[in-house]
């Protein structure tokens, strides 16, 4: 993701009949799990040995909540060649065909001046999606189809500018429109960088502004106003392509992150706290945005 003005550019089961068990909900614990792990893989950048791990890290567990997941390869043309790149597709069907996708990238920036792991730029939203991927599957079959996205080559191979960025974005919506099957996608949450321990997420101003209040009035509504802030900041991130191409799209990014891009952004550095916040938020608005979808 980059700062535009940076830019020139810029189950409710019941248990054997005897009681009702709560809807399954977001753990922070289990998110924080996914995060460590992804981190003790080390720098993932798009190509390497270690991001190829993080792809069956992440099929793996989506597997063992019952959830497939379908590899989507291409070349991402990058300025130093070609780089063989594999987005994630994992859905969890609802009543409808039409979906919601939920998305992350799980690359990491490469950085050959030093080791960066990307505890929450890269591990963070993946974590929360793939704790997203137990709890949607656990509940009862929604009215939309969850589409959980995880997106290889977000990061820029050298400074982000031009196609040198969001290249798994571009790539999905791409042959999403050539299949015929961009239609059927009503709105896409992303997520990026949000285990910041001070979480502090802006609304950003390219999103789809209903989609951007709901999520917001919901923040609200569970006493996470704090992290959720009403000023606004531009950012560009792997919403963009599906923006341009029609869908509803919200970024759910915490650019406040002193340790964005440097070798501190470690495990020192985050908090399960704040994938609880980002988790619960969109558990939260994921009925209120099906609501809304139903009425149009
Ligand atoms: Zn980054």
């Amino acid at each position: 993701m980059n700062r535009l003005a940076q830019l020139v550019i810029g189950g409710c089961l019941a248990t054997a009949g005897v009681w009702a068990q709560a809807p399954a909900a977001f753990d922070s614990s289990k998110a924080y799990e996914h995060l460590r792990q992804q981190v003790a893989i080390g720098p993932r950048p798009s190509g390497s040995g270690a991001n190829a791990k993080t792809r069956q890290y992440i099929t793996t567990t989506l597997a063992g909540f019952g959830i497939k997941t379908v590899e989507q390869g291409f070349d991402g043309l990058t300025p130093i060649g070609p780089i063989k790149m594999v987005n994630l597709v994992a859905t969890i069907p609802g009543e409808r065909p039409d979906r919601i996708v939920i998305a992350s990238h799980f690359d990491t920036k490469l950085f050959r001046e030093f080791r960066f792991v990307g505890a929450s730029d890269g591990a963070s939203s993946t974590a929360a999606l793939l704790e997203l991927g137990r709890v949607i599957k656990a509940r009862p079959k929604r009215p939309f189809t969850v589409e959980l996205l995880f997106l290889d080559g977000e990061e820029a191979v050298g400074e982000w500018q031009g196609t040198d960025n969001t290249y798994g974005s571009r790539h999905y919506v791409q042959a999403a429109t050539r299949a015929g099957t961009l239609k059927s996608l009503r709105a896409l949450i992303l997520l990026d960088m949000i285990g910041d321990r001070q979480l502090t997420i802006r609304r950003e101003t390219n999103s789809t502004p209903w989609l951007t209040d709901i999520i917001w009035n919901t923040a609200k509504r569970l006493g996470h106003g704090a992290a959720f802030l009403d000023e606004q900041t531009p950012i560009e991130d792997d919403h963009v392509p599906f923006l341009k191409a029609g869908v509803a799209a919200v970024d759910l990014i915490d650019l406040d992150y002193a340790a964005w891009h440097t070798a501190q952004d470690t495990l020192d550095n985050v908090a399960a706290r704040s994938l609880q916040i980002v988790g619960d938020v969109v558990v939260a608005a994921l009925p209120e945005i099906e609501q809304r979808l139903l009425k149009n």
